[in-house]
């Protein structure tokens, strides 16, 4: 903002324009004022052997605040202290104040990329603490927003209004790992130090390996008591993501579920290579519409599809069973 030497009509301005000019002013006059000068004291005060402190502030120069003076009044009132000599008695009221803790807040997706840039910081292990710091937490500049973008496609995330959540497949996830070391910033620490020692030639690649085998071999043998445990909730979040029966193995209960990138049947292990895209020619494709595949019901008129050559066109789709593809169906007239 460059002032000028144009002088407006005050007069002339409505309420809300010299409430903006009077902010401008004031914030512009600020960068020249004084400085805002007060003293802070700081009490700590015995009472009957339990000790209890308190801040205060004494006021001496107003500086630059004085031209916020009208607003100060709403913001809430700083304690200030009477002068005060050391080892003086005072009467002290004590009381006990009754609150309630908040939630953390949800993370943005931003803040998420720094969490992993920081991941160290928890660990309790000095030496490990360092290690983070040098590798910069989990993953590295280039791989973080990958990572995310995978988490958000195999469903263990959601960004909803700019807030991460964490789904039920997430949780489940969460679940499995804990207490694992798989959970545990510090096993990308230990892998980094083992790393560098190999880059300073006083580590082998066999001898990492071999760890490395070691621990997803013991991680294999706890893997079925701890997935044991969460079997009903699996279930639940396997039932949740049934979009409906898939038409090639239907007799035999396959469901189609969301798989991430597309629709695919809930019996590919058995054989199943049903699938639907989520996008087809370039539009994504509701769940509303692949609920009507399934049900070898036509689509909704899906609009804005791009054919191979280029060409922009509206139409329905339906499923050929006998086929097994996409037909298009267009509209009359
Ligand atoms: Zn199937």
């Amino acid at each position: 903002m460059v002032p000028t030497k144009q002088t407006p009509n005050f007069g002339a301005l409505n309420e809300k324009e010299k409430n903006i000019y009077q902010e401008v002013v004031a914030t512009t006059l600020a960068m020249f004022a004084p400085d805002y000068e007060y003293e802070e004291t700081k009490v700590e005060v015995d009472v009957k052997g339990i000790n209890f402190e308190a801040t205060g502030k004494v006021e001496k120069q107003l500086g630059w605040k004085l031209l916020f003076k009208n607003q100060q009044q709403t913001k809430k009132k700083e304690t200030v202290l009477s002068a005060m000599e050391k080892g003086q008695a005072c009467q002290v009221n004590v009381e006990i104040a009754e609150g309630q803790t908040k939630p953390p807040k949800y993370y943005t997706e931003g803040q998420l990329i720094n969490v992993m840039k920081h991941a160290g910081k928890e660990v309790d292990d000095e030496a490990l603490q360092h290690t983070l710091k040098e590798s910069e937490g989990i993953g590295t500049e280039a791989t973080r927003a990958s990572i995310i973008e995978t988490l958000k496609h195999q469903l263990y995330i959601e960004i909803r209004k700019n807030q991460v959540t964490v789904l039920d497949k997430g949780k489940i996830l969460c679940q499995a790992v804990e207490g694992t070391l798989l959970a545990s910033p510090e096993m990308t620490a230990k892998w980094e130090t083992y790393l560098n020692k190999i880059g300073e030639n006083k580590g082998s690649q066999e001898v990492f390996l071999d760890k490395i085998k070691q621990m997803i071999e013991s991680l294999m043998q706890e893997a079925p008591r701890k997935i044991g445990n969460m079997e009903q909730a699996l279930q639940q979040v396997n039932e949740k993501s049934f979009i409906g029966d898939c038409s090639c193995c239907n007799h035999e209960d396959g469901k189609i579920q969301d798989k991430g990138k597309f629709y695919g049947c809930s019996r590919y292990r058995e054989g199943c290579t049903f699938t639907l895209p989520k996008k087809f020619l370039g539009k994504p494709i509701s769940q509303t519409n692949i609920k009507k595949l399934l049900n070898g019901e036509k689509t909704n008129l899906i609009k804005g599809f791009t054919s191979k050559k280029g060409k922009k066109f509206d139409a329905y789709l339906r499923y050929d069973q006998t086929e097994q593809k996409m037909t298009f169906e267009f509209p009359k007239g």
